[in-house]
């Protein structure tokens, strides 16, 4: 397991080699800097960007006398980092969640379920309970959205997400979903956060859309605290800077996430860009930044969607995007 701490300061033995044991620091993906400590003992600042370690692998380098942590303000997500997630990621493949924006018939879920199985993916997605900027817009089907989800999905053996806004429905969705959504609206609803952990399935947390790196890991943290078996986080784009886009994909985040800290994360390229043409090349984008998968929107016929259509891929375009991502999946490091 991964130290949920944060490590500081490494103090050096007077006289040991301080070139070498920065450069051992370095090796293990610290970034030291030669310091002072408190003290006055000669040592190295660690800065906080730096990758998770063991301490014991830190105190097993010569010359080193002394490690110090600053306690994590989440440690349960920090304890989760470089671990594999049943029935998830064991494999290391690179995952594919496609499925409409909004469940709207048995019959629209159940043609998109086959377009997911079809294009090789294992997992389904589909609203029930859509939050929507406008209190005019379709809202979903609710529970009846979910049991046609679940139904079309146990037909093509697929597991499904989907997302809950509303504590009192968090066990039904429990029951109809294998992993649970927390939309972007609703990052930091503690309550909401509270009652989706309590059923203790894994939580796929989206990113608020303007919420610091920290607050999403700490929104994690509350999830995980309540009994989530696991958070997985998923990045959709924050606040737009280009007025043509939906939102800012924010990529280096994601490599942050995974590539520093180790965290299950995954990218949702359709509600970034908000637009069909641009989703396979920011999902490919997303696979070589280090994600484990992707989330996209679907739809048997984009042109009558009742939400997201312009974002919607079909068919062919989900068979063309799947393999687009295994060619860059395979040639990732
Ligand atoms: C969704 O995935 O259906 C959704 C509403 O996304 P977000 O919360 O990221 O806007
Ligand atoms: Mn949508």
């Amino acid at each position: 397991m991964c130290d949920t701490k944060k490590l500081t300061f490494v103090t050096v033995q007077a006289g040991a080699d301080a070139v070498q044991v920065e450069a051992r620091l370095k090796g293990l993906g610290l970034w030291p800097h030669p310091q002072l400590g408190v003290s006055g003992q000669f040592g190295f600042a660690i800065e906080p960007y730096s990758q998770s370690v063991e301490p014991a692998e830190v105190r097993a380098i010569a010359g080193v006398t002394d490690v110090f942590w600053s306690p994590s303000a989440h440690p349960l997500v920090d304890a989760q980092a470089h671990r594999a997630i049943e029935g998830w990621n064991q494999n290391n493949d690179f995952l594919l969640i496609a499925g409409p924006c909004c469940v709207e018939s048995l019959e629209q879920i159940e043609e998109s379920a086959q377009m997911v199985a079809d294009a090789g993916a294992l997992w389904l997605r589909g609203g029930a309970y859509k939050p929507r900027t406008s209190p005019y817009a379709f809202k979903g089907y609710g529970a009846q959205g979910l049991k046609w989800l679940r139904q079309a999905a146990d037909r093509h053996r697929l597991k499904v997400v989907t997302e809950l806004v509303a504590v009192e429905d968090a066990p039904f969705v429990a029951e109809m979903a294998d992993v649970i959504q927390i939309g972007a609206r609703n990052m930091q609803d503690f309550v909401l956060l509270k009652a989706a952990g309590e059923t203790h399935r894994p939580v796929l947390l989206k990113r608020g859309l303007s919420a610091s790196a920290e607050n999403w890991l700490l929104a994690g943290e509350h999830a995980l605290l309540a009994g989530a078996s696991e958070v997985i986080f998923c990045e959709r784009g924050v606040a737009a800077l280009n007025e043509n886009m939906r939102n800012f994909l924010d990529l280096a985040t994601v490599a942050w996430m995974k590539r520093v800290l180790g965290q299950p994360v995954i990218v949702d390229p359709s509600h970034a860009v908000g637009r069909r043409d641009l989703i396979p090349c920011m999902a490919e984008a997303a696979c070589v930044a280090g994600a484990d998968g992707v989330m996209v929107e679907i739809h048997p016929h984009p042109a009558q969607a009742l939400s997201d259509g312009s974002q919607a891929l079909d068919g062919p375009g989900l068979k063309a995007l799947a393999s687009g991502l295994k060619r860059v999946a395979a040639l990732r490091r």
